[in-house]
């Protein structure tokens, strides 16, 4: 039996993470100390934090090497169904603690570090993190790696290895200031260059035609290199890959330069085409046509694609099974899910290769290229869906263009078919938009061009099939389905909120981490009154710890007594950050006029990104800060109300601060926000959710009750109502006193003294042209808000509630929502197979074979 090494009282060792092994611990310090000396090249004299953290990161890798080998070599064997998920976003956040976790070691590195004198939290935190996206789209593709590991699926992520991610958010006097993201300055551990697998892209030449077909020629090629990555499954030795892309001149790159003596310029030139993955384009929710973005898209697709048609003619039966040659089995083999319509190049390029390279006649190819993609929809904002000018594909896709046009024409006539003399209808549906200038609806591409067609929760699948794609859904309809997004409970729930996992654990064990509709069991507890105090004692824990934070981050000293209110996520108008400062402003104006009513303390925490570009969205920062500046400093407000903006929010700031939330902010205008994750953070980690009936907010109410849920504002169908009738924010202004004040005062300076007009643009935009209606749902929001603090002065019902918001989570569980992709749009089925551990079979010692 084995017993801890020390008996230092750290609660990590009572605790689900479980107990470490004496010898396990003595093989990592081992490990890591020939890291250091071997790998790092450095000695305890010279020896940084950083250079500890590196040491532990190669000791944790060399955990993972066996499994990874092990886990290709088993797909390889076995050969099942392989799954793609494309996507031009993977936001990973750290991955060091993930690792531990997924791996069950994290106990014994927690001892190995202690023993030799390291704080493991501390050289945690100097990990940078993989910001490799944007936001939830991003981030969802990253929990469906963890997911589709832990469900043994043969699955891998394709994406681009940018070297800068999402750009570093700095607050300078209010405002946002942008700063490049440089992640992979210290080097990048967890990743294996693979350049024996380099693939040529191709871009620009033209096409020209031959006796049977057409052929691109005179192209410019870039290579693409493969970086593979890890995917540990949690505790069921799979290792998954994820594999990014990084553009690479090829050595014979402007050959003829160097030949006619532009040696030195030819090479300079190299950058040019190497810039393709530089860096991460900062739009959330919003397209911006720039050719640069659009060779990202389609490198991706074209470098993607080969892999897939290697992998599945190199399977170890193709030789054997003469089907491999003819494509009829790739359908069966091959699963691509394009992560919204940022890879549906994939489209015309399977097609393409399928066509002009392997000589398949177009209906086979058609059949099979439906057959295997699969198509999610992230938004139904219109300035968000990709519409590519024909003449940028023209220039850079010119093969790729003409086989849209075909597909476009072939997809024409069959609604002409279906729907005769039914002309207006087949204007609307076409792929090639016949504006003043023409573009390519790629949303309209992914449709026709894949077999299933998903929204991320089932309200906003419902507004695609009977709004945004009404037509392609008269046409298709049994394309199209629901898969309700979910999250990691690996990372959202063990790894950052380990008080709140061991309080669960001792009560209903540990299965929910796999299984977390186990969650429900829960239920059962409620009204022993020692577990609802030992989950808010560790409720209080982590607000104190956040507190220590936001106090030495911002030196503002935050009240851990009041409601720890929380809105992070990216800036954007249709997200209402702005009803959120209404309603800062109305406390802050009830207790300036009435200093000694009673007061439910607040302290309301904002943070998250604005696009570079977006005005709007920057002047709201400000605003935010401001209305800060002036409230924190107000001595009659005291510690009663504070505002806080979290700096550079991101997946690691997100982990700290999302287990201290006592009041999750989902606050869009019903119908605009597809799904959110964010909210599934909160609930999991039992905070308590104030919201309108949108996205998943609708079923996270199902799920838990609407007496555990703060909903307020229009629905979908009031939303719709008031844009046929007309919304007039007039009409609400004049009915609400406190509404005039609060829009008076930002407009008039109140709250930029230094320059009253800072704000107009924000008030104008609420009185005169607010597509999301802030003021129409503010009087139904400030109620709900007062409600929010009624209850809060309830202790023994909070906990109650926060109890059954946890309790309700299981459904959100990006396990769940894997499942369902795998067996309704995949054809793949889940397993619980476990891999045999590394030590399990020996590594291979014998004589090399030629
Ligand atoms: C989960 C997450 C998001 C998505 O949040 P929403 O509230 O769903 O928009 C964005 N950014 C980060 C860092 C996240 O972890």
């Amino acid at each position: 039996m084995a017993k801890p090494q020390s008996d230092h009282d750290r609660k990590k060792q009572i605790s689900i993470r479980g107990i470490a092994p004496v010898e396990d611990v003595s093989n990592l310090k081992k490990a890591f100390n020939r890291h250091l000396h071997y790998t790092l090249v450095k000695d305890r004299n010279v020896s940084t934090q950083r250079d500890y953290y590196f040491a532990l990161a190669h000791t944790v890798r060399d955990h993972l090497v066996g499994r990874w080998i092990r886990t290709q070599q088993h797909y390889y064997e076995k050969d099942p169904k392989r799954v793609y998920y494309l996507s031009l976003e993977f936001y990973m956040g750290r991955t060091l603690t993930n690792t531990m976790v997924n791996l069950g070691i994290q106990s014994s590195c927690d001892e190995a570090m202690y023993q030799l004198g390291l704080d493991i939290e501390e050289l945690e935190e100097l990990e940078e993190d993989a910001g490799l996206g944007n936001g939830g789209l991003g981030r969802l593709a990253a929990c469906f790696l963890d997911s589709m590991a832990t469900l043994g699926l043969a699955a891998y992520g394709y994406g681009l290895r940018y070297e800068y991610g999402i750009f570093s958010q700095r607050l300078e006097n209010g405002w946002q200031a942008e700063e490049p993201d440089d992640w992979l300055r210290h080097g990048n551990p967890w990743e294996k260059a693979r350049p024996e697998y380099v693939i040529p892209v191709n871009f620009y030449g033209r096409v020209e035609k031959t006796d049977n077909g057409s052929r691109w020629v005179d192209t410019q090629t870039v290579f693409a290199m493969p970086y593979d990555s890890p995917v540990p499954g949690y505790g069921n030795n799979t290792v998954n890959t994820m594999r990014l892309w990084s553009a690479k001149a090829p050595s014979s790159f402007n050959l003829k330069f160097f030949n006619s003596g532009e040696y030195i310029n030819a090479v300079i030139e190299r950058n040019v085409s190497e810039n393709i993955t530089k860096v991460l384009y900062p739009n959330d929710n919003m397209f911006e046509g720039k050719e640069l973005r659009l060779k990202q898209e389609y490198f991706l697709v074209a470098a993607t694609l080969q892999d897939i048609i290697r992998r599945f003619k190199s399977s170890k039966f193709g030789s054997r099974d003469p089907v491999r040659t003819n494509f009829d089995t790739f359908p069966d083999k091959v699963a691509i899910q394009l992560n919204d319509t940022h890879p549906s190049m994939a489209i015309p390029e399977l097609m393409r290769i399928l066509v002009d390279i392997e000589g398949l006649p177009w209906e086979k190819a058609w059949e099979i290229c439906i057959k295997t993609c699969a198509y999610t929809n992230h938004t139904v904002l219109p300035e968000a869906l990709e519409r590519w000018p024909v003449h940028l594909l023209e220039n850079l896709l010119p093969r790729h263009l003409e086989i849209i046009y075909y597909i476009n024409f072939l997809f024409i006539k069959e609604v002409g078919k279906k729907f005769p003399g039914d002309n207006d209808r087949v204007r609307r549906m076409s792929i090639v938009e016949e504006s003043d200038e023409k573009r390519i609806n790629m949303a309209f591409l992914s449709i026709v061009g894949a077999h299933a067609v998903n929204g991320v929760a089932a309200i906003h699948s419902e507004i695609i099939k009977h709004d945004t794609f009404k037509d392609f859904y008269e046409m298709f309809p049994d394309r199209f389905q629901n898969k309700t997004n979910g999250i990691t409970p690996r990372r959202w729930l063990v790894l950052c909120n380990p008080g709140l996992s061991d309080v669960i654990a001792d009560k209903i064990g540990d299965a929910w981490i796999t299984n977390l509709y186990e969650l429900r069991r829960l239920e059962r507890h409620i009204s022993e009154e020692t577990f609802l105090r030992a989950v808010m004692k560790v409720k209080q824990e982590n607000k104190m710890k956040l507190a220590q934070y936001i106090e030495t981050s911002y030196g503002v000293k935050v009240n851990p007594a009041s409601i720890f209110d929380m809105h992070v996520k990216r800036i954007h108008e249709y997200k209402r950050q702005l009803l959120n400062c209404l309603h800062m402003i109305v406390l802050y104006n009830r207790l300036k006029k009435n200093p000694n009513a009673p007061f439910v303390p607040r302290t309301i925490m904002i943070g998250g990104k604005a696009a570079p570009g977006y005005h709007m969205a920057k002047l709201i920062i400000k605003l935010v800060n401001n209305i800060a500046k002036i409230v924190n400093n107000d001595p009659i407000i005291g510690d009663r109300l504070k505002i806080v903006y979290l700096e550079n929010y991101r997946v690691s700031l997100a982990e700290k601060i999302i287990p201290a939330a006592d009041l999750s902010e989902q606050i869009s205008t019903a119908g605009t926000e597809a799904s959110g994750t964010g909210n599934m953070k909160f609930q999991l980690n039992g905070a308590l959710t104030i919201g309108t009936l949108d996205g998943a907010n609708v079923e996270m109410r199902e799920e838990m009750g609407a007496d555990n849920i703060f909903i307020f504002g229009m629905t979908v169908d009031e939303v719709e109502a008031l844009k046929v009738k007309g919304y007039n924010p007039r009409e609400f202004y004049d009915k609400s006193a406190d509404l005039r004040q609060v829009l008076e005062q930002i407009n008039s300076g109140y709250f930029s003294p230094e320059n009253p007009d800072l704000f107009k643009d924000i008030y104008n935009s609420l009185m005169h042209n607010d597509r999301f209606m802030l003021l129409a749902d503010f009087d139904s929001y400030i109620q709900c808000q007062d409600k929010v603090s009624a209850t809060f002065k309830n202790p023994l019902l909070w906990a109650k509630m926060c109890v059954y918001n946890i309790a309700a989570s299981g459904k959100f569980s990006s396990d769940r929502t894997i499942s369902e992709y795998a067996r309704e749009i995949w054809g793949m089925e889940p397993s619980d197979f476990k891999l045999p551990a590394p030590h399990e079979v020996p590594l291979e010692t014998g004589p090399i074979k030629k």
